[in-house]
């Protein structure tokens, strides 16, 4: 997607070799046309997928998933991050470990918002080490749900992420897909 790939070189910020920082436009201050747009590209790709529901991760994933939902005119529903396991039956959780936050937390879905015939988009803010979309994938796929893609805004594709999800079988596609982050340096797949 061009303009997401001009925006991330105007006012994205790499904070390390590994560490891209959006604010000012995704994780912070939100710009909700570009949200939109993204919308209109996620809906292009994903249309024929058959998708029943889509599912993002709190809470950068919201954004531009609820846009992305509004196109295609499908129920959105955002995953919990909690700290502790709900012991009570009406949630399915999982556990993922977070290494730009170096921490464990719990990815949670209420069994009211998901149906065993429901096909699956996820959708979320940044694809690293594949740990959140992997998480949330064993979430439907517990439900007795499908998987029917993965949207991605923002893939660092020097890490492994893709390759895992990819393995397992998942239609992954990202909006801007990133080779190389260096300090001052932000360079495109293509
Ligand atoms: P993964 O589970 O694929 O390792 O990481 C994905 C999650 O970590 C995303 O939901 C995102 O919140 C966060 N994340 C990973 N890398 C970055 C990054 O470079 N910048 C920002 N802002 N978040 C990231």
């Amino acid at each position: 997607m061009r303009e997401l790939k001009e925006r991330i070189l105007k006012d994205g910020r790499a904070l390390s070799e590994t560490v891209l920082k959006v604010d000012s436009f995704l994780n912070h201050q939100v710009d909700a046309k570009l949200m939109y747009n993204m919308g209109t590209y996620f809906k292009e790709y994903f249309k024929n997928h058959g998708i029943t529901r889509i599912l993002t991760i709190e809470s950068s994933g919201i954004a531009p998933t609820a846009m992305t939902a509004l196109q295609m005119e499908l129920p959105m529903v955002t995953l919990k991050k909690q700290q502790s396991k709900i012991l009570n039956g009406e949630v399915y959780q999982t556990t993922v470990h977070s290494f730009t936050k170096v921490m464990d937390y719990e990815l949670t879905l209420s069994k009211k918002y998901i149906n065993a015939d429901d096909k699956v988009l996820i959708i979320d803010d940044f694809l690293a080490n594949g740990e959140a979309a992997l998480g949330a994938a064993r979430l439907v796929e517990e439900a007795g749900a499908t998987v029917a893609g993965i949207g991605i805004v923002i893939e660092k594709s020097f890490q492994v992420g893709r390759g895992k999800l990819e393995e397992k079988g998942y239609d992954v596609y990202s909006l801007a897909r990133i080779g190389k982050l260096g300090e001052n340096l932000i360079e495109f797949l293509d």
